[in-house]
């Protein structure tokens, strides 16, 4: 097999290597029907069992509780932000939304479509840096739901601790740090996430969504963009992405086997601490973007200090073998995403690389 590329590409973006290898396995015939996944109605015996079996895993491995349902969806994220407030904000309702990041930035601007999204906190006059501090948010009772971002690709910052939000449902837009670490499901009643970065290929979107919010949703809206249609059709409404769905369930088969989120969680300290110490021990050679207390295990956004030279840290590491290492087109430098399925010895290689970049071209 030619060389795995060390990639820290922002999503989508690795996948574990025996995934990969495995699907590779059974790509021409499936479980023996004599044909791939790809080629199979969504509605027969072998795919009702993929996908359930994908659900189930999911459950398990996040400790779902009964009252919550798991669906996949398509449209990615991005619908999300329309259907949240489709579904849960009325024309005279009000919701809170953090504003954390350009994603959050858009999910805001969606929900203006539908009722009156208020703009609770915002970090945005400290470039991002940081995830507003929990005693400055105040949210207002008759909320119809708050909003986060609970990581910010782009930025690089990651909540730590979530807001209490009480009777108001704490919607969350988990895209870019879902099963990275085990979290208290209870504490939302939806959380979002395409799958192209820590679940799988893009196309799926996984949404959990506590079942009482789905009594409350509004049913005068398209029967696609309803989360009542997919909950009762057990998200096989329509033809969903099968292929995907495949992926996931064995991407979540591979988290499982690691130990599940705990140590997927200790496994992502690891890897970001390789990296972020490189930023710490560098004499601000490096400059991390987000404050060390908001920094993400996700997504480690830095500059170089010389702007020429960050042109040719980005270029060299290029020819070195890393990739995905600009940051998003909107802010420039860059960034390393470290997602499950990157592998512990690529953060070192990068760090090895900063190291090396550093001691080659500091004055
Ligand atoms: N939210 C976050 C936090 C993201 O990182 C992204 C994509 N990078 C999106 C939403 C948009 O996702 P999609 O492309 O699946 O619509």
């Amino acid at each position: 097999m030619t060389q795995r590329a060390y990639n820290f590409n922002a999503g989508p973006s690795a996948l574990p290597q025996e995934v990969l290898e495995k699907a590779q396995q059974q790509l021409v015939n499936f479980r023996d029907s004599g044909m791939s996944i790809m080629e199979m109605s969504h509605r027969s015996a072998i795919f009702d069992e993929v996908h359930n079996e994908a659900i189930a895993l999911l459950k398990k491995l996040y400790a779902i509780p009964e009252n919550y349902e798991v669906l996949f969806l398509q449209g990615g994220a991005s619908l999300q932000f329309t259907m949240v407030p489709m579904n849960f904000l009325a024309a005279d309702q009000k919701a809170s939304y953090i504003l954390s990041g350009s994603w959050s930035e858009k999910a805001f601007k969606e929900a203006k479509l539908f009722g009156t999204p208020v703009e609770v906190a915002s970090t945005k006059d400290n470039q991002y840096r940081n995830i507003p501090a929990l005693e400055d948010i105040h949210f207002n009772e008759e909320d119809a739901y708050v909003h986060i971002t609970s990581n910010n690709t782009i930025y690089g910052t990651q909540w730590r601790e979530f807001p209490e939000t009480e009777n108001i449902p704490l919607i969350a837009d988990m895209s870019s740090d879902i099963l990275s670490k085990p979290i208290d499901i209870q504490k939302f009643g939806l959380i979002y996430a395409g799958a192209q970065k820590n679940l799988g290929p893009s196309g799926v979107t996984v949404v959990i969504i506590r079942k009482d919010l789905l009594e409350k949703a509004n049913k005068n809206i398209p029967t696609m963009l309803k989360y009542t249609t997919h909950a009762d059709s057990n998200s096989l409404y329509n033809t969903p992405p099968t292929f995907g769905i495949y992926m996931l369930g064995e991407v979540l088969k591979w988290v499982e086997a690691k130990g599940g989120v705990a140590e997927i969680e200790k496994h992502n300290e690891l890897k970001a601490k390789v990296i972020y110490d490189a930023i710490d021990n560098s004499n601000g050679f490096y400059k991390g973007h987000a404050v060390p207390e908001s920094r993400s295990l996700m997504n480690i956004t830095f500059r170089v200090t010389d702007e020429e030279l960050e042109k040719q840290f980005l270029t060299e590491a290029k020819a070195a073998g890393f990739v995905g290492l600009n940051g998003h087109r909107s802010v420039g430098g860059c960034r390393a995403s470290t997602y499950n399925a990157v592998p512990l010895e690529a953060c070192e290689a990068l760090r090895d690389f900063m190291v090396d970049f550093q001691q080659k071209h500091q004055a």
